[in-house]
């Protein structure tokens, strides 16, 4: 089946849409032509493939999990090694490409939403690269949570804004970040960070990420002659999961499963499993699954990787959950810790907490496999910001 989604008002299903303050409006019909100019434009194209190749280290590996694969002792495990970006994450592939926007619409200043600060740091890198100021808002409980990442973004010459209003979380720090936009649309582009917001972002921010999926394709084709039979990916806002996923959707040979984080369990009030037990409503500009409470209010999520940490997820995952195209499963704080322990020491690859959801899920599906058969876990970032977090669990404190 073709696949053609979003439409061109921006709706993927009945999911997606711009559910923006009315003065927002003519910015996004803005950003949308110069989107569309610069997708058209070889030189722009030109010039994003070489930052991605000269200045993030792309194309990234495509890494046979031996040790993992003989641990199961099932189907071989390929880890796609985001992991490798300049950064240590996916997120740099997307803010790259936002700023090259930015830069041609004339804007002169950035701002950026992040939780656990991976999105501020790649895009205070992209904009110390290019010489652009940099905002970034940042919930007061992250900053005390990340102070590794706040000082990295310091160091790169970023303005880091403390957030202090309702959970003083991410969900809050997009709230600041939509605010100032608004009382500055003139001069400033707001890079977001996933594949959340109204149209045009989520089209945009899964184009820019594309890319991890469409060399895989190639990298198996060059190892294996062939394509997978599964592939994972962890998923928060949904940025990594869909870049890995989207050129292989129209192949109906390979199941695709997105990983949420059920933090202490789907069951409590403390998760993060928008696809699981969310209902539809609007978030940030576009309609999704969302987490409410019982008075209908966006609950606060939780999941020990703050990455994951956000009660909303990108309307193309809805739609796609939907339509069944791509499963979802949730996996809680202790199955994806094991997960970091088990792949640090089978692999030699300590992957971020966020990624170790994805890999958890191999203990589910692995048993379900055939030797003969392909899995790929899209490694989204290595777990070096996550030390303190894993060595606490660890230790018990
Ligand atoms: C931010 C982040 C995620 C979650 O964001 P998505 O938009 O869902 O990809 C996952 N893994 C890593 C390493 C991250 O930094």
């Amino acid at each position: 089946m073709k696949y053609t989604a979003p439409t061109k008002q921006g709706y993927f299903g009945k999911y997606g849409g711009k559910f923006v303050p009315e003065i927002l409006i003519p910015v996004l019909e803005e950003l949308e032509t110069a989107y569309e100019t610069a997708q058209n434009d070889p030189l722009f194209q030109k010039e994003y493939y070489d930052l991605l190749r000269e200045y993030v280290g792309r194309p990234t590996k495509l890494t046979l999990a031996e040790r993992l694969t003989d641990h199961y002792g099932k189907a071989k495990i390929y880890l796609k090694r985001e992991d490798l970006c300049h950064t240590g994450a996916h997120k740099i592939n997307n803010a790259i490409g936002q700023l090259l926007l930015a830069r041609n619409m004339g804007k002169i200043r950035i701002i950026a939403e992040t939780g656990a600060g991976q999105h501020g740091v790649a895009t205070a890198t992209a904009c110390a690269k290019f010489g652009f100021e940099c905002v970034i808002y940042m919930g007061a409980e992250d900053m005390e949570r990340q102070k590794l990442n706040v000082e990295r973004m310091g160091l790169l010459g970023a303005e880091v804004r403390s957030v202090e209003s309702g959970s003083k979380t991410l969900k809050d720090a997009t709230n600041e970040a939509i605010r100032d936009w608004v009382t500055n649309v003139e001069n400033t582009f707001y890079i977001i960070g996933s594949v959340v917001g109204p149209h045009p972002y989520p089209m945009m921010t899964r184009n820019f990420h594309r890319v991890i999926g469409e060399e895989t394709k190639d990298q198996l084709k060059a190892v294996e002659g062939r394509s997978a039979d599964y592939l994972l990916a962890c998923v928060g806002g949904g940025s990594n999961a869909i870049g890995f996923f989207y050129p292989f959707i129209e192949d109906n040979n390979v199941k695709m499963i997105g990983i949420e984080a059920s933090g202490l369990g789907a069951e409590t009030d403390k998760t993060a499993a928008t696809l699981t037990i969310g209902t539809p409503g609007v978030l940030h500009g576009s309609l999704s699954y969302l987490l409410h409470d019982k008075e209908g209010q966006v609950q606060l999520a939780h999941s020990i990787s703050a990455g994951l940490d956000y009660p909303g997820i990108g309307p193309e995952h809805a739609y796609l959950h939907d339509t069944k195209r791509i499963h979802y499963y949730g996996i809680t704080d202790a199955e994806a810790m094991n997960a970091v322990k088990l792949i640090s020491e089978k692999e030699g690859i300590i992957p971020a907490i966020e990624t170790a959801h994805a890999f958890a899920y191999l203990e589910k599906l692995m048993p379900l496999t055939q030797k003969d058969q392909i899995v790929v876990v899209n490694c989204s970032g290595r777990g070096d910001k996550d030390m303190k977090t894993i060595s606490d669990w660890f230790s018990g404190s």
